[in-house]
């Protein structure tokens, strides 16, 4: 009972209650300590300069419109050279761009694929926090098909009081409210003709008509930097747009549904007596591509690796990422995931390397 081992584990274990009884005592004092520490890391960080040169791919949105924690509603960033893009504000970009190291206020552009709600129901969020994070005098740019100006011109007057309440709270100096909401800047492609939409500092977006019918217009985007490209299919039916824009690119982030896990929510809503969400399980399936398909223009077009993002439905339980991807891995024969919320795709500019990371 005496001996020496028993003495130093019964010291041990009495520094050990000490040590909890401190941090007990002062709890308070240390969390706002690891707070103060956090948050200086956080508005210290400046993503263009801890990245490498190159193209950067970030999922700031990886799912759809099914309510889903890991999958929030969808957004893709791009990094490249000076360049910090958006493409599409689903429910949480704003927050998800925010814990990848984005200051909004460096935002340079926002594009939109189709007006789907989803697609967009970030987006007040993320043109206020862009206005506000850096004073910007200038509102965002959000580029888009034509109907890109009703999105803008709406938001605009929805967050008309509070712009006014926060320059008269603030001052013109620090919030200038000129620069609050956002630009719309319209462009029209056709299934005939796409078009270069954005470019600087060679940055280059290129935009494309996709197949997400009834829903017109619906685009994709191609953005190409240094010798790296990267294809957004945007929300499309399988499409030949994107298989001839994805030729040879370094990545392709598609869209993906599983018909057969959408239809057991539709199987489930009829047995629990809501043919509501029943109809809306079985119609949501022609307007999507399955992983197979994702699979098969990835094959087709020779790309360097596939990202699935636009994930429906969620998948809660551990392992159903297979379910999902049904045949999809022995049709695309490079690398392929079935994208989440914080997937990060590096592709340095010049050449052929792709990084994959997580940035939360
Ligand atoms: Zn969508
Ligand atoms: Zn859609």
């Amino acid at each position: 009972m005496n001996s020496p081992w028993t003495r130093r584990f019964i010291y041990a274990l009495l520094a050990l209650a000490g040590v909890i009884a401190v941090a007990w005592v002062f709890q308070a004092r240390l969390s706002v300590w690891v707070a103060q520490k956090v948050v200086a890391q956080r508005l210290a960080t400046e993503l263009k300069k801890e990245l490498s040169d190159g193209l950067h791919v970030g999922l700031c949105g990886a799912g759809s419109p099914f309510p889903d924690d890991k999958r929030t509603g969808p957004c893709t960033l791009v990094v490249a050279g000076s360049q910090i893009l958006v493409f599409d504000a689903g429910n949480a970009a704003t927050r998800n761009l925010g814990k990848m190291g984005v200051n909004h206020g460096q935002i340079d552009a926002i594009f939109l694929t189709h007006f789907h709600s989803d697609h967009l129901d970030g987006l007040g969020e993320l043109l206020l926090q862009r206005w506000v994070s850096t004073g910007n005098a200038q509102p965002a740019p959000v580029y888009g098909p034509p109907g890109v100006q009703r999105i803008v011109a709406g938001l605009r007057e929805a967050y008309a009081q509070d712009a006014s309440y926060r320059v008269a709270h603030h001052g013109e100096t620090t919030l200038p409210a000129a620069g609050s909401g956002g630009e719309a800047r319209p462009f029209e492609v056709t299934a005939q003709r796409d078009l270069v939409v954005y470019q600087q500092d060679g940055v280059e977006v290129r935009a494309f008509a996709v197949d997400h019918a009834p829903v017109h217009p619906a685009v994709g985007y191609r953005i190409s930097y240094k010798g790296r490209s990267v294809v957004l299919s945007g929300d499309t039916r399988p499409s030949d747009a994107v298989r001839l824009q994805s030729k040879g690119v370094d990545l392709l982030v598609h869209e993906a549904l599983s018909e057969p896990l959408v239809r057991l929510i539709g199987d489930a809503a009829l047995q629990a007596g809501r043919p509501n969400v029943q109809k809306l399980m079985a119609d949501i399936v022609d307007y999507h591509s399955s992983p197979e398909q994702a699979a098969q223009i990835a094959q087709e077009a020779q790309v360097g690796y596939l990202l699935l993002s636009h994930i429906a439905p969620p998948l809660p339980v551990p392992g159903m990422a297979k379910a999902f991807l049904g045949d999809a891995s022995a049709i695309f024969k490079g690398p392929i995931r079935v994208g989440i919320d914080g997937d990060f795709i590096s592709l340095p500019a010049d050449s052929k390397e792709i990084r994959v990371s997580k940035r939360f």
